[in-house]
Order: C-alpha cells, then sequence, then structure tokens
C-alpha cells in the first residue's frame, strides 16, 4: 500500500469500525475528488457559490433550502444562532449583547451527548427535560417559555422507547412556535431521511457530509427552513462573526454537491446486499473457530438501518487486547468493542472490496 502518509511515517488504517471522525470519516469517491480537484483551479465569488450551491442541494433533497457547513457539529453551532437571532436581531454584534436574551434549547436528558457542545457555544443555554427513564409530554411543556429559542432532537444510538417521539415534539413546539433542529448526522442511509424529518415537521435537519455521504470530511448540510437558512447564511463565514472560524471552502461546497447527487443515484439496494455479504462472509470465516461465536447484528451502533458482524470472543481473550493487536499490527485495523459483553463489532460500511478478507485474515491471526 502506497500513500502520501508513507513520507510523514504514518500507517494507514483499514476501517472496519464506523465513519469516525478520528480516522478520517469517510473515503471520498471519484465524483467528489474530481468536483473539489476542479473547484480548486479558479476563484468564484462565495457567497454566489454558497447560496447556488445551496438552491441546488435544497433541490435534490425536496427541502426549501440548504446550507453547506463545515461539519455537522458546526451546523448545530449556526442553527442554533439562527434561532436566537429570532428573537434579538444584533445578539451576534458582541457577545456583551448575549447576555439576558432568549437562549435557552430544550433537550430530552436521555439526549445528552458530547455534541450538544456546539449549541451552547452559540450561547445558548439547555434546558433538560425527562430523566434516563424517559421524558413525558408535560416535561416539555412545562419547560417552554418565552426564553425558548429551540428544541433539540438528536437522533442515534441515544433514541430509546421511553423518551417523547419526535412527532410529539413537533406538535408541541409547533403550538407554541418553536422551531425543532434535528441532529441526524450519522443517519445516512436511508437515504430518505435526507427528506424525512424535515417532512415530519422539523424545521432544520443537520448531516454529516464526511459520513456516509461520502463529501469532504470536514462538511456538514443543513436542510430545511428558508427562514432560518437565511439566517443561517448571514452568520456563516465569510461573513465576520460567530461563523467566521467556521470556513467553508469553494472545494467542500461543490465536493458536498457532487457527494449528495451521487448519493442519491446510488443502488441502495445493492449496496445493502453488499454490506450482508461482508456481514456473512465473516461470520462464515470466523464462527466456530478459536472459541467464537460470530452472529449477525442489526441495526448498527448508529441506529442505521444497516448490519454488522457480532464477534463473541472466549472469556480468557480480552476484547481491548485484541483490538489493540489488531491496531499495532501491519496493516492497521480498526474494529469497534461491543457496548455489553467481550465481543468485536465489524462494520461493513466502511471497508472497500479487498479488505473484508484482511479484516479476518488478521483477526485469525491475532486470534492466534
Ligand atoms: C458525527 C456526529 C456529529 C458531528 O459531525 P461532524 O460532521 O463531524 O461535525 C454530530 N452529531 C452526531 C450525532 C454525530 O454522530
Amino acid at each position: 500500500m502506497t500513500s502520501s502518509y508513507d513520507s510523514l511515517g504514518i500507517r494507514p488504517i483499514i476501517n472496519a469500525q464506523a465513519t469516525l471522525t478520528m480516522f478520517g470519516g469517510s473515503l471520498m469517491p471519484e465524483e467528489v475528488r474530481k468536483a473539489m480537484d476542479q473547484a480548486a483551479g479558479s476563484f468564484v465569488d462565495l457567497h454566489q457559490l454558497q447560496l447556488s450551491v445551496g438552491e441546488r442541494l435544497a433541490e435534490l433533497t425536496h427541502n426549501e433550502a440548504a446550507y453547506v457547513s463545515c461539519g455537522a457539529a458546526s451546523g448545530l453551532l449556526l442553527a442554533t444562532a439562527a434561532c436566537i437571532s429570532r428573537h434579538t436581531a444584533d445578539a451576534y454584534e458582541d457577545f456583551s449583547k448575549l447576555n439576558g436574551v432568549p437562549n435557552e434549547v430544550i433537550v430530552q436528558k436521555m439526549h445528552r451527548n458530547s455534541y450538544d457542545y456546539a449549541v451552547q457555544e452559540a450561547g445558548a443555554k439547555m434546558v433538560e427535560i425527562g430523566s434516563n427513564e424517559g421524558t413525558q409530554i408535560e416535561d416539555l411543556e412545562r419547560a417552554v417559555s418565552p426564553a425558548t429559542v429551540a428544541i433539540f432532537w438528536f437522533q442515534g444510538a441515544m433514541n430509546d422507547p421511553s423518551e417523547l417521539s419526535l412527532k410529539d415534539v413537533i406538535r408541541s413546539a409547533g403550538k407554541h412556535k418553536v422551531p425543532v433542529i434535528v441532529d441526524a448526522a450519522a443517519q445516512l442511509p436511508p437515504v430518505s431521511n435526507l427528506w424525512n424529518f424535515t417532512q415530519q415537521g422539523a424545521d432544520l435537519v443537520i448531516f454529516s457530509g464526511g459520513k456516509d455521504l461520502a463529501g469532504p470530511q470536514a462538511s456538514g448540510l443543513i436542510l430545511g427552513s428558508k427562514d432560518l437558512i437565511e439566517r443561517i447564511r448571514g452568520y456563516g463565514a465569510p461573513y465576520h462573526g460567530v461563523g467566521r472560524p467556521m470556513k467553508v471552502g469553494k472545494e467542500e461546497m461543490m465536493g458536498l454537491l457532487a457527494a449528495v447527487e451521487r448519493y442519491l443515484n446510488l443502488d441502495h439496494e445493492s449496496l445493502l446486499q453488499t454490506y450482508e455479504k461482508r456481514v456473512q462472509f465473516w461470520i462464515s470465516g470466523l464462527d466456530g473457530k478459536k472459541g467464537i461465536l460470530a452472529q449477525r447484528d442489526y441495526p448498527n451502533e448508529a441506529g442505521q438501518p444497516v448490519p454488522r458482524t457480532r464477534v463473541e470472543l472466549p472469556v480468557e481473550v480480552p476484547k481491548e487486547e485484541v483490538i489493540d493487536a489488531l491496531m499495532k499490527g501491519e496493516p492497521r485495523v480498526a474494529v469497534a468493542p461491543s457496548e455489553n459483553g467481550n465481543a468485536l463489532l465489524l462494520n461493513p460500511m466502511t471497508v472497500i472490496d479487498g479488505e473484508s478478507e484482511i479484516v479476518l485474515e488478521r483477526l485469525l491471526q491475532v486470534l492466534g
């Protein structure tokens, strides 16, 4: 394997874990790289580009409006700023003006996660409702006040049947005229999520460009309400102010557009078949060998409708040691630890052709 990382003495990783930011998100296909390369070749009016790319993205995803951010987390920050600015037009002229303005963002306690720091970075105060046991509609109704600027919904592993449903949240928010923002950063596939959340009534939905969309790693996609996205546009780079440190380049804008065009045209049925085949390949290569129990697991770590392989290890072989040995070996291989029990989880979405075999081979070697 040759790559430009070699010149730094850095060994690339075969990723059978997930579209993790710390490993580089995802791999950009040819179409995306070409679009970025072409974009890099000429100057352009960046405001005009963001506007036109946004119009095209909105059309493609059946949304009113769209904006390219430099990642889903920056989308969370910009969306929050837009919601706060609905109440206080000059909120971001200087930070002292944020004192005392409506800034409360309601979130279910069960949805709290490390990404909501980005919401707070816009100057918002998180108001938790419910408990780790669940949330009731009364909890939400009690929390809404004139200081409420938005209700955030995080979609993913944090979702639980005891939480307040998105449908109930949207209904209650509509009554109080409070926007609902959905963080769906890792919620592709299914491709229909590009319009599902907003068609259900969410005001904005935010995706990572660098996960399954396979766009530039430093890109994000905000879709939904024209009014909120126009506000976001006013705060985003190259304008100065709250969004300026989260610059989006012409290459990211054109790369993300190419990625979304490609994603919409993918044969998702046949991709799923490929994933099922990889999962079955790992199961047949591992199950019953060296004390291993291998089986299909569904859905995956982000709750996506995609299978993965669960590899139950013998008790005397701790999962941490296997993960460590795979990472230190040649080539480096990344797999996930199970949430419960002594098992590994193999993800078929992030390996490319020929790599499932290497993952299997390395696992069998490490297990002796
Ligand atoms: C990955 C992720 C993010 C951050 O996305 P970036 O594009 O890396 O900024 C935010 N929220 C959730 C739930 C995620 O999974």
